[in-house]
């Protein structure tokens, strides 16, 4: 899957995990039979955040023993080459030329070859090797060779020296602007009560002023409130009048103000959308994106599975023989199946070795006008699959009905997480080690309906198995199992 690497310089892969427990499942179905909607009070998963520059992702943490626990390899897994062998009560991992050694139950572990204390007890579930939360701190940097700082607390882990500050001021010439600005590109989720606004930070490492209360001599936005928690980073403005955030094109400013009338009254006003236009492509620098809209065909299939790759386009050489491009195919293909034998209509966008681009492939899922666009990958790193829904640039805004084509999929994003998050636990149901992360990879961002990937990895070391009909079966039953079980939410968006 190549356009992960190429993404990667320009643009780090974030990364967003929420997979309700089955407590939290179970609570938070409790509290709705109460007839309280209060899904926050239901505890939620403890999550470890993890940002570096070569992605920043989020993983489960378990309790164990009275503490924290994660899974190492999972840890280590998208930040190098990494593998481990689990031979009881012995479990190793590589990690580029790093050897760890560890042992079920003891404390004690072996980093080339030199003593190092792990804080709490070593635990192998499954061939997964879990480490104390709270080792990390001397455990990852002799096994990366450089700095990472843990904040437990929190459940945040920075790699490298990739903080993201940021400053917050009143305007000058308004009382009621706060301007915030960030020393990176951030995308946080804004959330407005009676006298508080959040913004929430899960995909950035931000870290926060020397005191976490700042004040601004502002009668109507007096103070703002820095906190972390549960691997996120949290900015609580304390207001006196409803404020909107808007934020700057390149993502690094973001202004609290009232909201203006005048704006108001503009977005009311219901704007013609004109007919859809030719072909649409990625503008050249500096002008205008080509808007679309959405086409209104009647929905002919439910689910469209891209086979990614094909034609010259070879996608990635997962061995000598085998390309990328065959293998997407093959698993298209069976997911069709899957899907059909659960009475869910499907095309496969490329059910031939043919050239399609990107762009082509974006706008036959959109004017099928299907519910659901599934993109198929295959990589010869890592196990098990990893899952990816879009990040979308800053640099455009949404134009009205009109959305810019490296946006489209904005209004339909919250559905592709919902997907993600079903089509997860269904592959975690079967014992595939699964991951959900979501990054800069196109076709998604211009795909206009719920839109995922599927990135097949083997289940081991051994590449071939990706040819195995056995394993293929596997993936693309609880893949469709996971498409499945929100059918109806999926059938419900326009
Ligand atoms: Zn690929």
């Amino acid at each position: 899957m190549r356009w992960i690497r190429e993404s990667r310089g320009a643009e780090p892969a974030a990364h967003r995990l929420s997979f309700p427990s089955a407590w939290t499942l179970f609570f938070a179905g409790l509290l709705a039979l109460a007839g309280v909607f209060v899904l926050s009070a239901a505890a939620p998963e403890k999550h470890l955040a993890v940002y570096s520059t070569a992605a920043n992702y989020s993983l489960p943490l378990v309790q164990r023993q009275g503490r924290d626990y994660v899974g190492l390899l999972e840890l280590l897994d998208p930040l190098g080459t990494v593998s481990a062998k689990s031979e009881p009560p012995r479990w190793r991992i590589h990690y580029n030329n790093v050897l760890g050694e560890f042992t079920v139950g003891s404390s004690r572990a072996r980093i080339q070859g030199k003593d190092a204390d792990l804080s709490g007890k070593f635990l192998v579930e499954n061939g997964r090797g879990l480490v104390p939360l709270g080792s990390l701190n001397s455990l990852l940097p002799r096994i990366l060779g450089g700095p990472a700082t843990l904040r437990e607390e929190s459940g945040r882990l920075f790699i490298g020296n990739i903080a993201t500050h940021f400053t917050a001021s009143i305007a000058s010439d308004d009382p009621s602007r706060l301007i915030f600005h960030f020393t990176a590109p951030v995308n946080p989720s804004v959330a407005s009560e009676p006298g508080t606004v959040r913004m929430t930070f899960r995909h950035e490492p931000l870290t926060g002023p020397a005191s976490p209360m700042l004040t601004f001599g502002s009668k109507i936005i007096p103070s703002a409130d820095y906190s972390e928690n549960n691997g996120a980073a949290e900015i609580a403005v304390t207001t006196t009048v409803p404020l909107i955030a808007t934020f700057s094109p390149d993502g690094r400013t973001v202004t609290l103000a009232p909201p203006k009338t005048q704006s108001v009254a503009k977005a009311a006003t219901p704007a013609v959308p004109g007919p859809t236009p030719p072909f649409p492509s990625n503008p050249p620098a500096g002008q205008a994106p080509a808007p679309i809209v959405a086409p209104s065909n009647p929905r002919r299939y439910f689910a469209i599975i891209d086979a990614s790759h094909g034609g010259q386009d070879r996608g990635e050489a997962l061995s000598s023989t085998l390309a990328e491009k065959d293998i997407t195919v093959a698993f298209a293909r069976r997911l069709r199946q899957e899907l059909e034998s659960r009475g869910i209509s499907t095309l496969v966008l490329r059910d031939s070795d043919a050239n399609l681009s990107l762009d082509e492939r974006a706008f036959f899922a959109n004017t099928t006008h299907a519910a659901v666009y599934v993109a198929m990958h295959a990589a010869s790193n890592g196990h098990g699959v990893r899952l990816y829904t879009a990040l979308l640039p800053y640099t455009e805004d949404d134009l009205g009905p009109f959305r810019a084509w490296t946006r489209a999929q904005s209004p339909s994003l919250l559905l592709s997480q919902a997907a993600e998050t079903s089509v997860a636990a269904e592959l975690r149901k079967v014992q595939v080690t699964v991951r959900t992360l979501s990054a800069p990879l196109r076709p998604l961002n211009n795909v206009l309906t719920a839109a995922i990937a599927v990135e097949v990895a083997p289940p081991a070391a051994d590449v071939s198995a990706l040819t195995a009909p056995d394993y293929q079966q596997l993936i693309a039953g609880a893949v469709a199992n996971g498409i499945s079980a929100i059918r109806t939410q999926l059938g419900a968006a326009p």
